[in-house]
């Protein structure tokens, strides 16, 4: 089990570091489950600072594919690994919607990040539209299939796909336990197809999608959903600690 927080462009320096300090303090002990908080890139360093000491890992938001250089804006993968973190989402609605990110651009950023040793967590889902046309497994095996497409995977604990509707992002409205565990249960036959059976199992698949306390028992009791992705409700220490505390009693 693993959940993971997106603070998206959320905190500054010091609110970053008092909410990381407020995670750990509520998380407690999170017992079986791997809890990971992923800041804007300016408090990166100051949030790994505060979770010193605490089994909470770091991730980030986004990467560049190339090593570095003349990329003005961008950060790349050594940088990330440089402050510490472990994990960083990829492919997430936003960036595919507001910043043109293609599923070539997810693809080369999953293999940059396994190359350097950082978790991609890959974000996968379909619009409302693409949902209500019939189309939400094709769009889902689109994507899954060309973000693992030429990816060499030993040990399933090198990646995590996030099934992420994106009409449950910050909408307040959640797929159904029923929904996700479909989408979720068809994600882990695809990921069975293009990098086997035994990866396959053991990969994390989280969903996310305002998930909050009063409704992630239910989805984390679905069989194959081992996590959560939350964004808005990671932002409150208390609200992110209660989903942790589910995921506890689902371990
Ligand atoms: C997200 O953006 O990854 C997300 C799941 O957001 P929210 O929980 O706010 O819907």
């Amino acid at each position: 089990m693993l959940i993971a927080g997106n603070w998206k462009m959320n905190t500054d320096l010091p609110g970053a570091a008092k909410l990381a300090e407020e995670v750990v303090e509520a998380l407690g002990d999170p017992g079986p489950v791997q809890v990971a908080v992923c800041p804007p890139f300016v408090s990166l360093d100051a949030v790994f600072g505060a979770l010193r000491g605490s089994s909470v890992k770091l991730g980030a938001q986004d990467m560049h594919f190339e090593e570095g250089g003349a990329y003005t804006g961008e950060v790349s993968a050594a940088m990330l690994r440089s402050v510490g973190c472990t994990y960083v989402i990829l492919g997430h609605s936003e960036r595919r919607q507001y910043f043109g990110e293609t599923d070539e651009h997810v693809n080369k950023k999953v293999r940059q990040a396994l190359a350097h040793e950082l978790v991609p967590i890959v974000c996968v889902g379909e619009t409302l539209k693409e949902r209500e046309a019939g189309q939400e497994r094709h769009v889902v095996k689109g994507q899954v299939e060309r973000a693992v497409e030429s990816v060499v995977l030993s040990d399933p604990a090198r990646l995590v796909v996030a099934y992420e509707p994106v009409w449950a992002i910050g909408t307040g409205k959640t797929a159904s336990p029923a929904q996700a565990q479909e989408m979720h249960a068809y994600i882990r036959r695809l990921l069975a197809e293009f990098l086997g059976e035994h990866l396959a199992g053991n990969i994390h698949i989280l969903y996310g999608g305002s998930m909050k306390p009063a409704n992630a028992d239910e989805l984390l009791s679905q069989k194959d959903v081992d996590g959560g992705l939350i964004g808005g409700a990671s932002l409150q220490a208390g609200a992110f600690a209660a989903i942790v505390a589910a995921g506890k009693s689902q371990s």
